[in-house]
Order: C-alpha cells, then sequence, then structure tokens
C-alpha cells in the first residue's frame, strides 16, 4: 500500500483516540511501519508506544499481530481498544476453547484489527498453522527489551519470535522497548534479523525528576524525615519483599501517614483497592514491590523512594520514571547499602550460570551508578547511550552537594594507556591491576608486567583507580565493548584526549559503610536504670517537684519518674519530641510541656548535648487496636463489663489496658461508670486520697486506712479519673 497520507493518520488520530496532535516521533514511527519498513522504537515509559502499532493497524490492509509479555497488559489494551469501538482480541491461555474458535473465525473475515498473542501461545505450532492463514499486515513486539538476556527482564519465549514470524511470512516488524541499554539494543535487532531497521529513538531525560542517594543508615527514621517533607503528597516506596512491604507500609501507618501495601501476594481484592485507593487519592502512599506500576498512569505522583536497591538500573529508571509524569516536581530517593547487593547475589545463587553473570553485571553498575560522584543524571543517561552534555544538571544530589574536585587530568591519560596498551581487550579490574603493578597469574601471562604503564598507579589503591575508571567511561574517553560484556576500548573522544589532553575535573566516590542499615523497632521498654543521664534527670525531678507545688498537686500527676527517665535519655526539645515519651499525651504537652521543653533545652545547649534522636519511629504495637477499640468503646460510654467481654477479656485485664491508655497521656472519661458504682460523696473522698498521697501506688491505697471501705477496682476507677483530670 501507499504511504499513508498524513491527514488520514491526523484523522484517525482525532477521531479513534480524540488526540489533537502526535506526540514526538509518532508520526514518523507509524508511516515508517506502515511503509514496510522494520521500525524499533525506544522510548521512555509513558511516551506513547502503543500508540505507533495501535494506530496503523486502523489503515493497514490485514491486522497487526501484537507481541506483549504480560497477559494482564494485553486485556487491560483490549479493553482500552474496544472502548475505542476497535475490533482488538487476545489469544492466550486464558481463552476457552469456544473463544479461541470465534477469535479465530472474526480474525480470518477480516474484522479484527488488532490481535494480541503471548509469546507462549505464537510458539504452538497450532497457532502458527493459523495465522498463516491470516491476512497480516505487520507484526508488533511490545516490550522488546525480553528478548536480550543482557537485559533486566530476559524471557526465553522471546528469542523464538524471529523464528516462528519468518514462519508465517516476510512480514515488517515494529519493535518497542523502554529500556535498552546499547547492548541490548544490537541484541534485538540481531534477534528479530532487523539490523537495517529503522531507529527511533527519544531522550531519556527527565529533566523534572530529582534524582537523590543515601546511604541506608537508620531507614526508618530517614524515610520518616524525608516523607514528613512531603505530607500530604502522593507517591510510592518500593520494597525488595513483600514482607518489607507489609512492614512498611504499617509502620507507616502508625506514625501518622496514610499508606497502603501492595504485592502480588494480597489477595486481588485488596490489591485492586489499594491501587484504586492511590488513583483516587484516597491514599497518599502505596509500599509495593516492583508488581506495582505496571500500566499505571497516574500523573501527580511527586515521590517514587527505594527503600532496597533495585535489581538493575534499568528498573531503577523505570520506577523512578512513574513519578512526575506531568511534568512537574518528582523526587526519586534510593537507600543504598552495600548489603542490599549482598543479598541480591544471594537471591541469584540458584539461576543457570549465564543468567546469574548477567545479574551479577546488573547488580555491579547499580552500585557503581549509587557510588559515583557523577551527576546521577549524566550517568543514567550515558548508561542508555545518551550523552548528558550539561556539568550540572541542578536535579540531583551530585550535581546539588559536589563532592570535591580534583585534576584528573593524569590519570585519565593513564587510564586510557592502560586499555591502550594491553590490546583493548580487558575490562576494568585487570586495567586497575596493569595500572597498579600487580603481579597475578593474568598479568603475568600476557606479559603485562612488561608494559610501559605497568605499575604507574601504584601510589594510588585499588577503589581510587576503580572509580577514575568508572568516571573515564561515564566522560566517554573508554568506552564499554557492545560485543564482548565487560571489555573497555579507547573512544574517538579518548584517542583525541591522547592527543591534546585537556582537563577533566573529577572527584572521589561516595564511601558509604554497612551497618545499621535499619532501626530495631522495639516498642518501647522501661528504661533501664541508670542508662539516663542522671545530672539532668534530677533536674528534672526538683523541676516537677517545684512546679508540682505551685499547681499544689503531687508531683506524680505530672510526669512518673519513667517519662522522666525517658527525657533524660532522648532530651526532647519540641513539643511534638515530648509527646513521643512514655506516659507523655498530647494533655500534658500543653498544660506543662513548655516549662519542661524549656529546662531541656537550656541543659542540652550548656552541655553540648547532641540530642539522641531527631526524628521518632514509634512502634506498630500489636496491641494498638485493641486500646483504638477500647477508646471508642468508652467514648460512646458502653457498660466496661460490655467491652470486656466483647474483647474476651476479664474485666482485670480490661482495667490494665485502660490504664495503659491512662498512663500513657490518653485522658478517658469513665463518669459514666464510675457514677453507677460510687456515690460522688465517696468519689470526692477517693479523690482527697490521691491527691494527698506520696505516690499512686494501688497497694498503698488498700494499705491505708481511709481507704478500707474500698474495693480495688473501685481504686483503680477512681485513679484513672483522678489521672485523666489532672494529669492529661
Ligand atoms: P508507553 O507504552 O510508551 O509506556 P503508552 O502507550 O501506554 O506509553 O501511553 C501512555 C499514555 O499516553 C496513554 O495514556 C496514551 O493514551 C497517551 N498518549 C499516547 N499518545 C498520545 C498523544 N499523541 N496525545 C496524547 N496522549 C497520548
Ligand atoms: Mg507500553
Ligand atoms: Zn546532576
Amino acid at each position: 500500500m501507499l504511504a499513508a497520507e498524513t491527514d488520514i493518520l491526523r484523522g484517525k488520530l482525532k477521531e479513534v483516540f480524540g488526540y489533537s496532535q502526535f506526540r514526538g516521533t509518532q508520526e514518523a514511527i507509524i508511516q515508517n511501519i506502515l511503509n514496510k519498513h522494520n521500525t524499533f522504537v525506544i522510548m521512555p515509559t509513558g511516551a506513547g508506544k502503543s500508540l505507533c502499532y495501535q494506530l496503523p493497524s486502523l489503515v493497514a490492509d490485514g491486522l497487526a499481530v501484537v507481541i506483549s509479555p504480560l497477559i494482564a497488559l494485553m486485556k487491560n489494551q483490549v479493553d482500552q481498544m474496544n472502548a475505542f469501538g476497535i475490533n482488538a482480541q487476545f489469544l492466550n491461555s486464558t481463552l476457552s476453547k469456544s473463544e479461541i474458535t470465534r477469535v479465530k473465525k472474526e480474525c480470518l473475515n477480516g474484522s479484527i484489527k488488532l490481535l494480541y498473542v503471548a509469546p507462549e501461545s505464537l510458539t504452538k505450532p497450532e497457532n502458527v498453522d493459523f495465522l498463516k492463514k491470516v491476512d497480516i499486515a505487520f507484526v508488533a513486539v511490545d516490550e522488546a527489551h525480553c528478548i536480550s538476556e543482557w537485559g533486566h527482564d530476559f524471557r526465553p519465549e522471546y528469542r523464538r519470535i524471529k523464528e516462528i514470524i519468518a514462519q508465517i511470512g516476510n512480514l515488517p516488524i515494529i519493535a518497542l522497548t523502554a529500556t535498552a541499554t546499547p547492548k541490548v539494543q544490537l541484541d534485538i535487532q540481531k534477534n528479530l534479523n532487523m539490523e537495517g531497521a529503522n531507529l527511533f529513538k527519544s531522550s531519556f531525560n527527565r529533566t523534572n525528576l530529582f534524582y537523590e542517594v543515601r546511604q541506608k543508615r537508620h531507614a526508618k527514621k530517614q524515610l520518616i524525615q524525608f516523607l514528613k517533607g512531603h505530607k500530604g503528597k502522593c507517591g510510592i516506596i518500593y520494597c525488595l519483599s513483600r514482607k518489607k512491604v507489609e512492614e512498611i507500609a504499617e509502620m507507616l501507618n502508625v506514625n501518622g501517614f496514610n499508606a497502603a501495601p501492595y504485592h502480588a501476594g494480597l489477595e486481588p481484592g485488596i490489591r485492586e483497592k489499594n491501587q484504586d485507593g492511590f488513583l483516587n487519592e484516597d491514599i497518599d502512599i502505596v509500599v509495593a514491590t516492583i508488581a506495582f506500576g505496571m500500566g499505571i498512569d497516574k500523573p501527580d505522583v511527586r515521590f517514587v523512594v527505594h527503600y532496597d536497591v533495585p535489581k538493575s538500573l534499568e528498573g531503577y529508571y523505570q520506577e523512578t520514571g512513574r513519578a512526575g509524569r506531568d511534568g512537574l516536581e518528582g523526587h526519586c530517593l534510593m537507600f543504598y547499602s552495600h548489603n542490599d547487593i549482598n543479598k541480591l547475589e544471594k537471591f541469584n545463587k540458584d539461576k543457570p550460570v549465564q543468567e546469574r553473570e548477567n545479574s551479577r553485571v546488573l547488580l555491579q553498575e547499580m552500585s557503581f551508578y549509587a557510588e559515583s560522584p557523577v551527576c546521577r543524571r549524566k550517568q543514567l543517561l550515558h548508561y542508555f547511550g545518551e550523552e548528558y552534555m550539561q556539568d550540572n544538571c541542578g536535579g540531583c544530589d551530585n550535581c546539588v552537594n559536589p563532592k570535591d574536585k580534583y585534576e584528573g587530568k593524569d590519570y585519565v591519560h593513564k587510564a586510557i594507556d592502560a586499555a591502550l596498551q594491553t590490546g583493548e581487550r580487558f575490562g576494568l579490574n585487570h586495567l586497575v591491576h596493569v595500572l597498579r603493578g600487580v603481579n597475578n597469574q593474568y598479568t603475568k601471562s600476557y606479559s603485562h608486567d612488561k608494559l610501559q604503564i605497568f605499575g604507574k598507579g601504584d601510589n594510588e589503591d585499588e577503589e581510587f583507580w576503580k572509580s577514575v575508571i568508572r568516571q573515564t567511561l561515564i566522560y566517554e574517553y573508554l568506552e564499554k565493548d557492545i560485543e564482548n560484556i565487560g571489555v573497555l576500548k579507547v573512544s574517538e573522544r579518548g584517542r583525541a584526549f591522547l592527543d591534546n589532553p585537556v582537563s577533566v575535573m573529577l572527584a572521589k566516590d561516595h564511601e558509604y559503610t554497612t551497618g545499621e542499615e535499619e532501626d530495631e523497632i522495639v516498642e518501647r521498654a522501661p528504661i533501664n536504670a541508670k542508662a539516663y543521664d542522671e545530672e539532668l534527670f534530677t533536674l528534672l525531678k526538683a523541676f516537677r517537684k517545684k512546679l508540682a507545688h505551685q499547681l499544689d498537686l503531687p508531683p506524680y500527676v505530672l510526669f512518673q519518674d519513667p517519662s522522666l527517665e525517658e527525657m533524660a535519655t532522648t532530651y526532647p526539645t519540641t513539643e511534638e519530641e515530648l509527646s513521643q515519651i512514655n506516659g507523655v499525651g498530647v494533655g500534658k504537652v500543653a498544660k506543662f510541656g513548655k516549662e519542661f521543653i524549656g529546662l531541656i533545652k537550656e541543659y542540652v545547649e550548656e552541655n553540648d548535648i547532641v540530642t539522641a534522636s531527631k526524628v521518632v519511629v514509634k512502634s506498630s504495637v500489636n496491641k494498638s487496636k485493641m486500646k483504638i477499640f477500647i477508646i471508642q468503646q468508652i467514648d460512646r460510654k458502653i457498660d466496661l463489663d460490655e467491652i470486656a467481654e466483647s474483647k474476651g477479656i476479664t474485666f482485670e485485664a480490661l482495667l490494665d489496658e485502660i490504664e495503659n491508655i491512662c498512663y500513657s497521656g490518653t485522658r478517658l472519661n469513665l463518669d459514666y461508670y464510675i457514677d453507677e458504682i460510687l456515690d460522688p460523696e465517696k468519689q470526692d473522698d477517693i479523690f482527697e486520697y490521691f491527691l494527698n498521697a506520696e505516690s499512686d501506688s494501688i497497694d498503698e491505697a488498700l494499705d491505708d486506712e481511709d481507704n478500707e471501705d474500698y474495693s480495688e477496682e473501685e481504686l483503680r476507677l477512681m485513679r484513672i479519673k483522678f489521672m485523666s483530670e489532672y494529669a492529661n
């Protein structure tokens, strides 16, 4: 058929899809495939690749076969197309016999425009035979990076696509992917036998995203701190395991964030609910494994956090790519620890050798990225074969807080010399050994110890040289050999440098230590004696006494000793921090907080103390649900016996719970219950006792002869009333 007229394509774009303009190179791509040229499309996620095969299928003679790896994605697209009024169908293992018969019939009579096929179905002989009879315009291979075992999402069935297409006929192919390093790109083209294809590659630069890597240390605290700075905004937090997903989601909820988990192990109903909640803005934060995000097109995701290190830069780029789709702010934060890399390597240990080696290379790139002092954007783009020319992108941690630079001209020169003199056939480690003059079996067996460059860099250590060579690569004086993984060659720019060396400013890598990656969340136990600052404790105690005297209250009503001990341990200097102390609720903060904070502040300043925790990670106590239930029931004035019964606990145990609630600073009004069992005079009587008592001990109260008419239960109830009214 003739080259499609521009007008026809634009007409269809508007009429069927409702868009008034093509994005980027969509139109040229569509023309190209309609002209039966092989077409290779590399475009970031969300750029609009699907349209590049959907639209031409409407104007071409014959249908388009679309090969796509995920049945869920396939179904999504088919539903979308059907909603546009286009007859699209899929052929995969989820169909019944009669459905298959129907789909096949519609293919043969020409009513289907798009036929989605899973690679597994494509390889079935009966399907191949069938497709031979169908009038096919072209084949689209979506997520084409799955073909390459050098990429991050290899699927063996994808490797058979070419052979099967060849059996069906001589058909033009359009391959599409959002991630392809130069190596993967070449691999895809070779595999699909389309080296001559026209390549349409868009820039991968996401100018509105801010990239940041932090050492994974006290990660939960760091996370909370980060999220406090993004309160009310939407974001995704990626974790490696389902267990971690649930743990973090719960931790965030306990700390006052609106978060929900998402992973493949959750029931479909819950998954759907959480996903919809996120899309509808009922949920701010989704904590997820990488199962979340495919096909999700939420424009206003303001941050993406990698709580654990991703398995590859491809994955990292895709996941961070979900931030800021609307072109506005998108903060991408990754917590990095070499321990995470080790963990991931262990997961790989059961894989076949080649696969394991590939995964290892991907992981290594990941750690280079994290540890490198070079602009993150430059690194990412370089990884995907694109050169970023600006010196300072202003949108990454390494540009905003640059490390000290040093003149690297001589080092770069040596690195290039080392690659050249060894014949451009070796990888990073070997070059480092040559530079440092290491005598090992390799340097010897290749006689590299005889080279002029051998040992010329022995003043510097191994890590230094690795860092130099990686930077020399990113600045493109050296380049990766696409054919031989790991091998470094000298680039055009590197050769020019040797003729005319120029200044190259380098920096040292980040030095991340391991250990204390995560905060152990422990329920706060009473603090051991003397673990606290005794001097401050004494001051606090004296102050409490003075204040209590002024207020005409017993000291323990203000704060109990364990609370003072905790203050003398964590040095709270804000109301918020003070309210995190056991036994201190908002009521107490409001009543007595100012004075105590003032005292602690003064003490901290005088003694130059670095406060222990700027952020406190509240624990998610299993009992918290029970507590909330009890508070709610008391609010509704439900009979205490009834509450105990409905929770299947004894009255005693209920009283314990209520006391816990009360002593951690929540004000409870039990009048409705107490008024039933104690007349007003008796209540006043007991109140009087607590007001004058030395301590709030129930045993002491029971021993006191004034109280001989009262039961333990009554005394405890009155103590709760007393504490609620005076202390909370
Ligand atoms: P990709 O496969 O590249 O990740 P999609 O094909 O899923 O991206 O498209 C992403 C979004 O962009 C979809 O919502 C799609 O409808 C929209 N889109 C595609 N082309 C255009 C266009 N020309 N104008 C406006 N929106 C478009
Ligand atoms: Mg797509
Ligand atoms: Zn930068």
